[in-house]
């Protein structure tokens, strides 16, 4: 293995982020440096919370950024299939290599022997985790629980004793305790791999030279190096990047910044521009330049220049560079095929023209009726929402519902948009004519427009997310407490909607 090779590995389950563009542009500037190949492999093991919608999407953004890959989904470099759920055979094959050595066993322990052994441990103060029980189990027994057919899953024997070093590029040697290393799942009882395996397997196989991905990543290499051991096989580089944080320090993260690479490329920035300001995210180029091109962070890249102090991404200064952008490099014909190029973006232009052609008797009409569609901020104020029936309070209430709601639906498009609120309209028992007064507002910022549903299927989750905030926060703002009160209220009102979602993010 001796030429670079380096991957990204993102997991089809939801927007694409700027943290997967991130760590993309570091893994392809560092293999173009060293004349090397870019992968993208797609991580689709969890089988219910992956869906194609997501990995096209994931494509999409990576593409509209410039990051294409030198091997991954439609670029066959001989060593795929890139999706990790076109592999199954390849790990059953792996799996059996660490059940004839030891290094993995089968396990038997049902969900309640394990949820009382963590309670257990709990109750001890203990760190909660699986307590080896199944190694105990003698050959002659397992067989003869796998020949009944009994349910189980396939774990990694760690070490009780001792800990894992090993080393991580800016960070230098990591020591972790083996004992706070939990023994971990490597097949699951449907016979599929978890990350943890397919990761390991798969940069093996595709003779993966560095895996430079986020700091979120560090616990789960010791579990990945013991995999490369057990293996025998010579371990990779491993770097791991800092964590891109919010101005106030704390990791990006939806509820304050626009996550999705989507909502930037419908708020019009130009995809270099944004590429741009990642690059200035934890690296710097040598001589302190924050304006460059692709090419030019190519030419320059050093994963030693990665330093670790929380990069922080602002908005106010991805505008400045963007800015620079639009000013230095677009000529006046330039900046408006470009912006011709964002406003009429198929996507866009798709949903919208059938339901615009109804409405208006002449072109002159038609900016009118879908400006809010190209604007960022509709800067709303109380006043815009004021109705007969519904007071600020139920108009927040509402707000805040829906955008929980709409979080919950796991493939955004303009029939699920309205199954959902109608079922939430219903379930609060309002109208549903009053019920979409306040939605209509805080998404056109009129309380008449085109189709609500197929606006917010056309905005996207994002921007979506940003206009229901600001709504609220124009009709007076949620303070923490209430925020935790209407939580509760929201988990009884639509209990389906709550479950098929982590905690309702605010
Ligand atoms: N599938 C993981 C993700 O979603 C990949 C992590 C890694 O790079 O090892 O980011």
């Amino acid at each position: 293995m001796s030429s670079v090779r380096t991957r990204i590995a993102p997991s089809p389950t939801g927007d694409p982020h700027l943290g997967t563009a991130y760590v993309a542009l570091f893994n392809r500037c560092f293999a173009r440096r060293r004349g090397g190949s870019f992968i993208l492999r797609i991580e689709d093991t969890d089988r219910e919370r992956s869906n194609e919608q997501s990995e096209r999407r994931i494509l999409d953004a990576l593409r509209w950024l410039g990051l294409d890959w030198d091997e991954g989904p439609g670029r066959d470099g001989g060593k795929g299939p890139y999706r990790q759920s076109e592999r199954a055979e390849i790990y059953s094959e792996q799996i059996r290599v660490l059940l004839e050595k030891g290094d993995a066993f089968y396990c038997f322990c049902d969900e309640n022997r394990l949820a009382a052994l963590r309670r257990e441990q709990l109750r001890q103060k203990l760190r909660p985790g699986y307590d080896g029980h199944c190694l105990g189990l003698s050959a002659g027994e397992v067989s003869e629980r796998l020949a009944r057919g009994e349910s189980h899953v396939v774990r990694l024997r760690v070490p009780r004793e001792g800990e894992c070093v090993f080393t991580d590029l800016p960070r230098g040697e990591i020591r972790i305790q083996w004992s706070q290393v939990d023994m971990p799942v490597l097949i699951k009882s449907d016979g599929l791999p978890t990350y943890h395996f397919a990761n390991v397997v798969d940069d093996r196989l595709m003779e993966i030279s560095h895996v430079i991905r986020g700091e979120e990543w560090i616990s789960s290499a010791p579990k990945h190096v013991l995999l490369y051991d057990a293996f025998g096989w010579e371990r990779p580089v491993f770097c791991h990047l800092p964590l891109l944080r919010n101005p106030d320090k704390s990791k990006l993260s939806k509820r304050k910044n626009p996550t999705s690479i989507g909502y930037y490329r419908s708020m019009g920035y130009l995809p270099e521009a944004l590429l741009n300001y990642l690059g200035n995210m934890g690296w710097s180029m040598p001589d302190g330049e924050e304006k460059f091109s692709l090419e030019q962070m190519e030419a320059r890249f050093e994963l030693e220049r990665i330093s670790l102090g929380g990069p922080v991404f602002d908005r106010e200064k991805l505008d400045w560079l963007n800015g620079r952008y639009l000013r230095e490099d677009l000529d006046d014909a330039e900046f408006v095929r470009q912006f011709t190029t964002w406003a009429f973006r198929p996507e866009l232009v798709k949903t919208i023209t059938p339901l615009l052609r109804q409405r208006v008797s002449r072109f002159s009409q038609v900016s009118a009726l879908g400006e809010y569609l190209l604007r960022g901020e509709l800067d709303l104020e109380a006043e815009n929402f004021s109705h007969q029936k519904l007071d600020p309070e139920t108009c927040r209430h509402i707000l805040q519902f829906s955008l929980w709601a709409l979080e919950s639906i796991p493939e955004l498009n303009r029939d699920a948009v309205e199954a959902r609120l109608r079922q939430l309209a219903q379930a609060m028992e309002h109208k549903l004519r009053e019920f979409l007064f306040p939605l209509f507002v805080a998404i056109s910022g009129r309380p008449v427009s085109l189709s609500v549903y197929e606006s917010i299927e056309t905005l996207g989750l994002d921007l979506t997310r940003a206009r229901l905030r600001d709504a609220v926060t124009a009709l007076g703002g949620i303070s923490n407490k209430q925020l935790k009160k209407l939580e509760k209220e929201y988990r009884e009102v639509l209990p389906e909607a709550a479950r098929s979602d982590r905690p309702p993010p605010a």
